[in-house]
């Protein structure tokens, strides 16, 4: 359909990934229509090419003269001009799968999953860049797939970051190697359901044949039940009696096909968590499947730091040592963060409610933390909800409990940032708030 340049194509939602979106079909040619509900911005402001003609404030049936529709992740599938089009058969596709009709990359190695995308996508990325030069990451990791399919060449490799909104409406796509983290509940106001979007997440193995890869998740209950519904050849990791898999033992990672041990690896890794293993797991699976030298690994992987808020060491100020987990946003990371330390935990908590329960992390607060520093508008539903379980300290703002912190802290412990709440009560995002706590913290001496 796409080989003819007459046809018309209407792009929903004129976010980053909608304008990326726009701008690639307006430059192939098509004619353009974009539909947003937000305010109205210029072109200019929205680095939108000039030939797309733009209504805002809603979604009019002028998108319904589009022979194509391209929403943007994240909007509802409910829609009303939506269910409009699909009465006319218009067929409906994510950017994603628009956007790779233009570019035939070597590979393609795609990320999906509840949590790990960004670490594990990061990490892949360091890796396979080092082997191949022409390597490129996009996707939910900040770079929009239409911008960066411009760059890529036959020799290229891409690594794609995606979320179950990416992939709810891509029924083409199809990578080389894609890697299935864990599958958790979330985003259930969008999907309604699990079943839906467990199969949304299954859309990044489901069209694969069997040259392709499917790396998954042994220990996941979601994944093991779905994955045979690729034709890929599948490579587990987390089963330490896998016949074609990936595992880690006492300080080694071993890799295997067809029952034999065929490497092993003993990387120094200094990001913390048995959920790090996870990712460092799938991403070295994915690298060594692309043909990455198993020294090439070991050497990304020893002198890979974390993402930046995602637990990431910040510094050691006589003996206690600062971590930044700003990304928290919600109490199942704020879990992750607290089984990744033993214990002399002194833990800052707070910030936007979300209206989930605290519980959850009581018994690990009874067990490792020493104080619980509250900041932000949470503060009280957190002290009704964990009572009993540490010491309460209220500051109000995240300053100030960096401050009350560094007056109690002693030798050997550990100061974690790991909120457990949103931000936007004090501040502009997570990375906003992340940023505050590492400034906070330089200046102690
Ligand atoms: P995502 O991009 O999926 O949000 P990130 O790599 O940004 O994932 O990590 C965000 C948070 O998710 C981390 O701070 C940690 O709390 C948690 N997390 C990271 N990796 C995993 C994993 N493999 N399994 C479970 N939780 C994880």
């Amino acid at each position: 359909m796409l080989k003819n340049k007459n046809i018309k194509i209407s792009v929903l939602g004129l976010g980053k990934s909608g304008i990326a979106c726009a701008n690639l079909a307006a430059s192939k040619g098509f004619s353009v229509f974009a539909s947003d509900n937000g305010k109205k911005r210029t072109h200019l402001q929205m680095k939108l090419n000039k030939k797309v003609s733009v209504e805002f404030g809603g979604h009019t049936t002028k998108v319904l003269d589009g022979d194509i529709i391209i929403k943007s992740p994240g909007l509802p599938r409910e829609l009303d001009i939506l269910k409009q089009a699909a009465k006319r058969a218009i067929p409906v596709f994510s950017e994603l799968d628009f956007a790779l009709n233009f570019a035939k990359p070597k590979k393609v190695i795609a990320v999906t999953g509840t949590n790990g995308k960004t670490t594990t996508t990061t990490l892949i990325y360091e890796i396979i860049k080092k082997a191949y030069k022409n390597t490129f990451v996009a996707g939910n990791i900040g770079f929009a797939i239409s911008d960066v399919v411009k760059k890529l060449n036959s020799k290229s490799i891409l690594v794609l970051e995606l979320s179950s909104y990416q992939l709810e409406d891509s029924p083409q796509f199809r990578p080389d190697i894609s890697v299935s983290m864990n599958i958790t509940p979330d985003h259930l106001k969008h999907h309604h359901t699990m079943a839906n979007y467990v199969k949304a997440k299954a859309n990044i193995f489901v069209n694969q044949k069997n040259k392709d890869y499917a790396i998954y998740n042994y220990n996941d209950k979601y994944l093991k039940k779905n994955i045979a519904k690729t034709n890929a050849k599948i490579f587990e990791f987390n089963n330490d009696k896998t016949r074609n898999g990936i595992f880690y033992k006492d300080g080694t990672i071993y890799i295997k096909k067809t029952g034999k041990t065929v490497a092993e690896l003993s990387p120094k890794i200094n990001i913390v968590g048995k959920h790090n293993i996870d990712n460092i797991l799938a991403a070295t699976a994915a690298a060594y499947l692309s043909g990455v030298k198993t020294k090439t690994i070991e050497k990304v992987i020893s002198a890979f730091k974390g993402v930046e808020h995602r637990i990431e060491y910040v510094k050691e100020v006589k003996g206690v040592k600062y971590y930044n987990d700003s990304k928290a946003t919600n109490v199942d990371s704020t879990k992750v963060a607290l089984e990744s330390f033993d214990k002399n935990i002194q833990l800052i908590l707070g910030g936007q409610d979300k209206g989930s329960p605290y519980k959850p992390i009581f018994n690990l607060i009874k067990k490792k933390v020493k104080n619980i520093f509250l900041i932000g508008e949470a503060a009280n539903i957190i002290k009704k909800e964990l009572k009993n379980s540490a010491p309460m300290i209220e500051c109000k703002t995240l300053s100030n409990a960096v401050k009350k912190i560094c007056s109690v802290a002693e030798q050997g412990d550990i100061v974690l940032f790991s909120p457990a709440c949103a931000s936007f009560d004090q501040f502009n995002d997570f990375e906003h708030r992340g940023r505050e706590f590492k400034k906070q913290v330089e200046i102690i001496s």
